[in-house]
């Protein structure tokens, strides 16, 4: 659905899709400047955070390097399933 917005830069009304990037089709600003900041900011943080992640297996790796983050992956699931068990084993036979 097609909405109309009044351009904050030039006052004139334009056609909005909502979406971040939109420009005023008049003088061609951005209809939300804000809401692309915003959009730009939570895509950054997704880039990093898949970047940070070891476990995943990335287009570069080596047959080697995609083992070791497999086996790492589990280790790391292993060791999760045995801090809850024990958190488990605490909190049932502690009290
Ligand atoms: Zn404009």
């Amino acid at each position: 659905m097609r909405t109309e917005k009044k351009c904050p830069h030039c006052a004139a009304w334009t056609t909005w899709e909502k979406q971040p990037n939109d420009r005023c089709g008049h003088c061609q600003e951005l209809l939300d400047p804000v809401a692309l900041k915003e959009k730009e900011g939570r895509d950054e943080k997704e880039r990093v955070f898949k970047e940070n992640d070891f476990f995943r297996v990335r287009e570069e790796d080596n047959f080697l390097m995609v083992a070791v983050r497999k086996v790492g992956w589990v280790l790391h699931a292993i060791f999760a399933a045995i801090t809850w068990a024990f958190l488990w084993f605490v909190t049932t036979f502690a009290g």
